[in-house]
């Protein structure tokens, strides 16, 4: 049997090497989407993913919450006539004439919108409504794209984000799903951030801000060479420049200092974002949209030079829960009860300090305070503080050397710190200040142990 194999129909499927990801300032405007279509031209984007245009989900999830409560129908339709005319406004930028397709896209997303708000079923609700933003954002820019003359391909980024009950993901379908795709020649494949679906098959997501931990999942999935996360500033600064004046981009930077950086509060990375691509090394880059020759920010797996340190960032709303008893007193066994108390119900505890009578840690959720409260009474007086803000310096703070506790006490100045936790990283020491005092600390920190380093 003669078996005659046409080369030319077979599709040359090449493997994805470029992942990036634009947020919400970046896709604000038609002006802003302009310049994301021509970075993901001179960056030859094989995989875009978007977040909805800025102050979107904010919308649509206080919306949601104004349904919950039932009423406030003028309030609602204020808030989603404001969104509508948004897009619509875009769109009209984007697409002069053509605008057809796009005005019917927007009117049955504001309309799906309006019906689910009317009928209101709860996180469900939520979930789907919230999601819209994401799907609307992705749909007008790929049309705009294909009337650029553009090879653009729109996938549904639910049905192949999908997350188990237990609250992990399922990597097998995302890589089977990503391996299908046809990558090079100019192909240009678009999706949602944020999203996913849930194991019942409905919109769900990975949490405010997660676009960026979406574009690392599907660049570790894909087994890219790059994840670019495009933002409105020229990477990772030193200092949380929303409170601080003088603050500058760090050019390379390892991933455990990112997550570190992350984690507690540098709002450019969301915490998740740094594990797909370190576990697969996958470099990730922090690029500013509105500057797109700026350097911005490497994030690697090598090791850095340079400054002992590096950055320092803030999370705002901790809780300390204190915990005194002196059945503490020489027992073994009490902390571990503590923490059985804490995974029962989900809830991460980020700092801890002992004594030999008390033991006072923290958490950033009081999702289920109540409940781990009434578990926790029988171990001893309890005292909960609301109103706090840890603020973490990163660096090279190795344990071995002399003199960095002292310049970092001496930097925090008069700022009375409420906990202190140096030493289970060599990385990090991490401080815990009432919230009043956390712009104070941020530039205390800045001006003595960043002066001159730019
Ligand atoms: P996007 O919508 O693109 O995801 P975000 O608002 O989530 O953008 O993150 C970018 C913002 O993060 C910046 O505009 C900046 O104000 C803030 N930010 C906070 N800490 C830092 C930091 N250490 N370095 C850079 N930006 C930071
Ligand atoms: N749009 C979502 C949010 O505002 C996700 C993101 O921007 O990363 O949280
Ligand atoms: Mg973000």
């Amino acid at each position: 049997m003669k078996i005659i194999i046409f080369v030319s129909k077979i599709k040359k499927i090449e493997v994805m090497r470029k992942v990036l990801k634009f947020g919400g300032t970046s896709v604000g405007s038609a002006r802003n989407m302009r310049r994301v279509a021509d970075i993901m031209e001179r960056e030859d984007a094989d995989l875009t993913v978007l977040s909805a245009m800025s102050g979107t989900t904010d919308g649509l999830q206080r919306a949601a919450q104004l349904a919950s409560q039932g009423g406030h129908e003028e309030e609602i339709a204020g808030i989603l006539g404001g969104l509508k005319d948004k897009y619509t406004e875009c769109a009209r930028e984007l697409l002069d004439g053509e605008m057809c397709e796009a005005a019917d896209k927007i009117t049955e997303v504001f309309a799906f919108i309006a019906d689910e708000l009317a009928a209101y079923g709860g996180e469900r609700s939520q979930k789907a409504v919230i999601a819209q933003g994401e799907l609307l954002t992705t749909a007008l820019f790929t049309m705009f794209l294909r009337r650029e003359g553009r090879d653009a391909v729109l996938l549904h980024a639910p049905s192949f984000v999908r997350r188990h009950d237990d609250d992990t993901l399922d990597m097998q379908l995302m890589v089977g799903e990503l391996a299908r795709l046809s990558c090079g020649g100019g192909r240009r494949y678009v999706t949602q951030g944020f999203i996913c679906s849930d194991s019942s098959g409905a919109l769900d997501n990975l949490g405010r801000g997660g676009s960026d931990y979406s574009a690392a999942l599907m660049g570790a999935a894909a087994g890219a060479a790059e994840v670019q996360i495009w933002t409105d500033i020229d990477g990772m600064h030193n200092n949380d420049p929303r409170f601080v004046e003088g603050t500058f981009p760090i050019r390379t930077m390892h991933f455990d200092e990112a997550a570190e950086l992350a984690y507690f509060g540098a709002k450019i990375l969301h915490p998740s974002t740094v594990q797909p691509c370190k576990d697969k090394g996958i470099a990730v880059l922090l690029k500013n949209t509105m500057d797109p020759d700026a350097a911005g920010t490497r994030i690697s797996n090598d090791e850095q030079a340079g400054p002992v340190y590096r950055a320092v960032a803030a999370k705002d709303d901790i809780i300390v829960v204190r915990i005194h008893s002196a059945r503490m007193l020489m027992a073994y066994g009490f902390l571990r009860r503590v923490f059985e108390i804490f995974e029962r119900y989900r809830t991460p505890i980020d700092m801890i300090t002992t004594s030999e009578v008390s033991v006072s840690l923290t958490v950033d959720s009081d999702c289920h305070l109540d409940d781990i409260l009434r578990e926790l009474a029988p171990l001893g007086s309890i005292e909960v503080e609301r109103g706090n803000s840890i603020v973490c310096i990163v660096g090279r703070l190795d344990h071995g050397e002399h003199g960095l506790a002292v310049q970092i006490m001496e930097a925090a100045g008069d700022v009375p710190l409420k906990m202190i936790s140096y030493g289970a990283s060599h990385r990090s020491i991490v401080m815990l200040v009432d919230t009043g005092y956390k712009v104070k600390l941020l530039r205390n920190l800045n001006e003595k142990l960043f002066a001159g380093h730019v």
